[in-house]
């Protein structure tokens, strides 16, 4: 059976004259996978709706934040009850003070936080604090992870082990991008070679502890540690983007996960309960730095906003829940484990961390690095995600994007989406 994707498809139409790509995040546009892009109508739970009515396990949670699922009954209470009295004010709330409150007395890694409206303004804002503390300019990143769409972040490797980046977007200056300099992942050496290079002139390291936007190319604990110390070593700070691991892997995100202590902390996604909040936090001699209190400027119209904090103090709330971690990690496994058995020639892998899985098209045992991933396997991907999306799973349309499971999802959810990766892993061989 061919589903029906006209009103999807006449959206898209219409889209393309209101939009670049007829979309507002380039990923939305299926460029990756091909085909249009999917109009979702409503979600509740695990399950989401499309334009034409067709009914599909989401994987996507929009890309992270809805570790609840979608429409969770506690948030939209939540949310009704604070938009009731308004919407902004521009002027403190109480509500910025419970949120700041549940996360600074579960997290030790953090003393002091700032909210701000996505995860980009996060890591701009941790940047420029990094920067402003150390008054020093260089930058340390990784090839393979993503930071939002900061201008000096929009930089990939050159040709060299360590190298300054080049600009990975038109409109980013070679003036900006001649201060970051971008070393592979996963490899000591590069980071020392950086080091010698530029000594005390890198203000910080910015690295996804748990990199999740380009694969999911797991460090592990010894290289986090090893970037802790070379930084101790070196009076530059460690940032741990934690946009997408806040709040995934435990509360205190893969700084709890590793135990290891970052410097400067951002977050964003699940911390805003499906609104648009980010957040950088760090000890309270950093974030002293940060206006008014100090010299580093930092500011927000919708800054800390009543109705997306009442939805972050809801969703993060149910995360404190005995077990909540490990009910995610435990039905994380099933999910793996049931498609790796439906797998039976081994066409791709599923690596998992937590709730967080990756479909990699790879005979490797494990993918740590972003040049190991096969950019020709992406084909597969191609293929499967149509499949799948016929049998009702959606997926995240890149294969270089996460999937992730929500509390709402159910065992009988898997079951299904186990069943049709069977049926779909036919359409491959
Ligand atoms: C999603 C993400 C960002 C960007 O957040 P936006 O809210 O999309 O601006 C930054 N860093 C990481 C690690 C992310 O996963």
């Amino acid at each position: 059976m061919i589903m029906k994707t006209e009103k999807s498809a006449a959206l898209f139409e219409k889209a393309k004259n209101y939009f670049p790509g007829g979309v507002n995040s380039p990923v939305r546009a299926f460029r990756s996978v091909g085909g249009n892009p999917l109009f979702i109508e409503k979600g509740k739970g695990s399950h989401i709706w499309d334009a034409d009515g067709n009914e599909y396990i989401d994987y996507c949670c929009s890309w992270g934040p809805l570790i609840l699922g979608h429409a969770n009954n506690k948030v939209l209470d939540a949310v009704d009850k604070t938009m009731r009295k308004g919407t902004s004010f521009g002027a403190p709330t109480r509500l910025e003070n419970e949120l700041a409150n549940l996360i600074l007395s579960f997290n030790k890694y953090i003393q002091k936080i700032r909210f701000v409206s996505s995860g980009t303004e996060a890591v701009m804002s941790a940047i420029r604090l990094a920067r402003g503390f150390t008054k020093r300019d260089k930058i340390l990143k990784f090839e393979g992870c993503y930071h939002g769409h900061v201008d000096s972040l929009l930089v990939k490797a050159g040709s060299g082990l360590v190298t300054f980046g080049n600009s990975s977007s038109a409109g980013v200056p070679e003036s900006f991008v001649n201060e970051t300099v971008v070393v592979p992942l996963h490899n000591k050496e590069a980071v020392q070679e950086a080091f010698e290079k530029f000594k005390n002139e890198i203000a910080c390291i910015i690295i996804e502890p748990v990199p999740a936007n380009n694969g999911l190319l797991l460090q592990g604990r010894e290289f986090l540690e090893f970037l802790r110390e070379i930084c101790s070593i070196n009076k530059t700070l460690l940032i741990f983007d934690e946009v997408i691991s806040g709040f995934r892997m435990c509360f205190c995100g893969a700084a709890g996960l590793y135990n290891i202590q970052p410097d400067i902390i951002t977050y964003g996604k699940i911390i805003g309960g499906g609104f648009p909040v980010g957040a950088y936090g760090a000890s309270k001699e950093i974030m002293n730095h940060v206006s008014p209190d100090g010299p580093v400027y930092q500011a927000g119209t919708l800054s800390g906003n009543p109705v997306a904090m009442s939805a972050g103090i809801a969703q993060l709330t149910e995360c404190l829940a005995p077990n909540f971690y490990l009910d995610l990690e435990e039905k994380t496994k099933y999910l793996v484990n049931g498609i790796n058995k439906v797998n039976p020639f081994k066409l791709f892998k599923l690596f998992h961390l937590g709730s967080i899985f990756w479909i990699a098209f790879t005979e490797k045992e494990t993918i740590n690095n972003a040049n190991e991933i096969d950019a020709n396997s992406m084909g597969y991907f191609k293929t499967l995600y149509h499949a799948l999306l016929e049998k009702g799973v959606y997926l995240g349309p890149s294969g270089y994007e996460v999937g992730f499971i929500s509390q709402a999802h159910s065992y009988e959810d898997f079951d299904k989406t186990i069943k049709a990766f069977e049926i779909s892993l036919k359409k491959l061989v």
